[in-house]
């Protein structure tokens, strides 16, 4: 059989760890809302969602935009479903057809689904969000009145939520926080008598501020492994080892010459590149696990490739290489990848995601999945 080249592998079983980390972080009356934007930060929102939903009793998802949420429900997700940023006035319909729950940030977008929800006389369960000082989505504190007089023009749109987001709280030491926490209990108080969803905190607020949970949470990235050292990333990125070959003392390597061999090197090939989500600012600084053993990275990452030192070292084609994920006491981690290529690991995650190359490989208690909706019943 035709062996796969580079994959990514996505472990379900550290995604349930993770989330039981999360639970046991905000105690166990805070509901907790998966965020699966972004094809679950590259993780496959399809299999990563119908798993949450039938494996963690998952209630509430969250997603960017319209049509990730019509996805979700195109696919059987069956849970109340948050549309987290806001959208064209053209997306209305679709909210009341899909029954997806718009997390509104402006009164003209509420003012249009309530005029929607009264002509068609439909009913819609809806969120707001305040701009606390995240400075991007959502109404301004000073707007609460006038949202309150609209939603009694509306009697269809039933309020269910009122949401904030952080700007920096993967910064503990920033005020910033407090101050946004602050204007976000103004606007509880305003609205804590009736019986409603208060979510405020990301996966920074989550670890950082336990004063931050109020009634619900919404991780995204903890829940894939990052944000605290408890933990466990659940993407890893493997490939084998396409060529090895020794290069002669002085010789250039890649493109550009970036790298030049001091002496006689042994050089190997990995088949991923940029093009697969491993950037290329990582020439010359990455470094992959082969055999146990941390292997650097010289000249220029490619589109298709990169090539790694494996001088005095048993290497040979074929062989297993851990480009992202841990063997044995050795990791490579999206966060290092991140900080050498100056981006953050939201970054590193939805670029392999995104990668059409890249076949995902996934894993549940040890075992690989051929076809994780069926094995799984999903
Ligand atoms: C993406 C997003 C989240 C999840 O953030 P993480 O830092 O990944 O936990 C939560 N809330 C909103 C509004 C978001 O856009």
């Amino acid at each position: 059989m035709k062996e796969i080249l580079a994959w990514r592998e996505i472990n379900l079983s550290f995604l349930l760890d993770n989330l039981k980390v999360i639970k046991e972080k905000v105690g166990g009356k805070v509901d907790v809302i998966a965020v699966v934007k972004a094809d679950a930060y590259g993780h496959g929102a399809k299999v990563i969602s119908l798993f949450l939903q039938k494996y963690a009793n998952i209630n509430t998802f969250a997603v960017a935009h319209i049509d990730e949420g019509i996805f979700l429900r195109k696919i059987g997700v069956n849970k109340k479903i948050l549309v987290l940023s806001p959208q064209l006035k053209s997306s209305i319909p679709y909210y009341f057809e899909y029954e997806l729950t718009p997390v509104i940030s402006d009164i003209e977008f509420l003012d249009e689904l309530g005029k929607y929800s009264n002509n068609k006389d439909k009913k819609l369960k809806v969120h707001l969000i305040f701009d606390t000082g995240m400075g991007r989505e959502g109404f301004l504190p000073s707007e609460s009145e006038e949202i309150l007089k609209l939603l009694r023009r509306y009697p269809n749109l039933i309020l269910e939520g009122i949401s904030s987001h952080l700007s920096n709280p993967e910064n503990k030491k920033d005020p910033y926080n407090i101050f946004q926490k602050k204007l976000f209990y103004d606007i509880y108080n305003q609205f804590k008598d009736e019986d409603l969803v208060f979510h405020f905190s990301n996966t920074g607020g989550i670890f950082n501020f336990p004063e931050f949970h109020f009634n619900a949470v919404r991780p995204g990235i903890s829940l894939y492994g990052y944000g605290d050292k408890l933990l466990k990333p659940v993407m890893e990125i493997k490939a084998r080892i396409t060529l090895v070959k020794e290069l002669p003392e002085g010789w250039g390597v890649g493109y550009g010459h970036t790298f030049m061999t001091e002496k006689s090197t042994k050089i190997a090939i990995v088949p991923l590149g940029y093009a697969d989500g491993y950037r290329r600012d990582l020439s010359n600084k990455g470094r992959v696990i082969v055999n146990g053993e941390y292997c650097k990275i010289i000249g220029r990452v490619s589109m298709d490739q990169f090539t790694i030192d494996i001088t005095d070292k048993e290497v040979k084609r074929g062989d297993l290489v851990t480009v992202m994920g841990r063997e044995n006491e050795k990791m490579v981690d999206a966060q290092e990848l991140a900080i050498l290529s100056n981006t953050i690991p939201y970054e590193i995650l939805t670029g392999f995601g995104s990668a059409k190359r890249l076949k995902s490989i996934y894993k549940f208690q040890g075992k690989v999945l051929n076809d994780p909706i069926t094995e799984l019943n999903l």
